[in-house]
């Protein structure tokens, strides 16, 4: 059992290979990237790796019974740590125990290796450290104990506090290609037959968690509906609002998904303007959309900027609207409310006028190849 089960991030592979046989691997580390691109799956073969006495040219052996207990994780040298699902935070408890023990992650890492050799520690959801959790942690990612590795993992590099970054080696791990998504998905069974999973893959940005969200005909479809309604300049259409308010409802019963869903909606959105406001502002598709697999959301992009009345400035506040809308559901804003001035205001950024900004008409013919 090697590094194939990991797919994807060769170069991050190939940075680590390289500090270990040069004896110059650090001790901190802060993995930023996308979420659902594999940075845990990494971490945990990565912990592999260095924990089994075996390993040869960075490779585990995957026999031992070191790389048997990281994988059932049962390694007495491997401490993991994640949110706990209904919790919105990292709290104190998993980090320094309760009042009065000696106990929680960072305990765990200053205690001496059980097999002497590493110990490795990974503390997922970093994005969910708040100043409390994060200032316990600092002491022990100032001075880690000898002979251990500590991996934090988070997906922005602005949701980290500047504490932690300041003190970790940063990695960042790109998104998965397309072909990439849809091998694991084909791969771990998540989606069949194969032209599903391409579809899905395609529209995924690379990354799995994405492709699973997307999963199912019906938010595919609603997808393709709602950027084409937006293509058309149809934000503020009646028929438009409630199609979303009642595809947020289907999410589930709970505010969790519904949220989680919207969050999603706004996530295309947002990429829908951005590759349309490149469009707008230089007349034809940037390289990177010529290249990118998923050509649906390009043909959208094209025509929605080609249709779009406002100007380039109110399109980029209309993106900007749409990147807001994760901080503002999390605030706990009514989504229905929330909703509703959402697209208000890209109604408005559609129709906005500033004689000083380009017209559409001054730039087109759109030349798309
Ligand atoms: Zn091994």
């Amino acid at each position: 059992m090697s590094w194939e089960s990991v797919l994807g991030h060769d170069r991050v592979r190939q940075q680590f290979a390289t500090a270990i046989a040069n004896d110059r691997l650090a001790s901190t580390f802060l993995f930023l990237g996308l979420s659902g691109i594999g940075k845990r799956t990494f971490a945990l073969k990565l912990a592999q790796t260095l924990l089994c006495p075996r390993a040869a040219d960075f490779h585990p052996c995957g026999t031992c019974p070191s790389c048997r207990q990281v994988l059932a994780g049962e390694h007495p040298d491997l401490e993991y740590l994640c949110r706990i699902p209904d919790r919105n935070q990292i709290i104190m408890e998993q980090l320094i125990g309760e009042k009065g023990e000696r106990d929680g992650f960072c305990h765990a890492i200053a205690q001496k290796p059980f097999y002497g050799g590493r110990k490795v520690a990974i503390l997922d959801d970093a994005d969910d450290l708040r100043h409390e959790g994060a200032n316990a942690l600092l002491k022990t990612l100032e001075e880690p104990p000898p002979n251990s590795i500590i991996i934090l993992i988070g997906t922005a590099e602005q949701r980290q506090l500047p504490t932690i970054r300041s003190r970790c080696q940063i990695v960042r791990f790109a998104p998965l290609s397309w072909e990439e998504v849809q091998q694991i998905l084909l791969l771990k069974d998540l989606v069949s037959p194969p032209d599903m999973a391409e579809r899905l893959a395609r529209s995924s940005g690379g990354s799995v968690q994405n492709a699973l969200h997307l999963f199912g005909e019906e938010v595919l479809d609603f997808r393709t509906q709602w950027l084409e309604h937006l293509a058309a300049g149809k934000a503020s259409d009646e028929t438009l609002i409630k199609s979303l308010q009642s595809f947020v409802e289907r999410a589930g019963k709970d505010a969790t998904p519904k949220r989680r869903r919207l969050i999603e909606v706004a996530a295309w959105t947002a990429e829908y303007f951005r590759h349309a406001l490149a469009v707008l502002a230089h007349g034809r598709p940037s390289v990177e959309m010529q290249q990118s697999p998923d050509q649906e959301l390009v043909r959208l992009a094209v025509s929605g900027a080609t249709h779009w009345q406002g100007t380039l400035e109110s399109m980029a506040v209309a993106l900007d609207r749409c990147l807001l809308i994760e901080s503002q559901v999390m605030a706990n804003t009514h989504t229905v409310t929330l909703i509703e001035s959402w697209l208000l205001e890209l109604n408005q950024a559609a129709h906005a006028r500033a004689s000083h900004y380009p017209s559409l008409a001054a730039i087109s013919p759109l030349a798309y190849r």
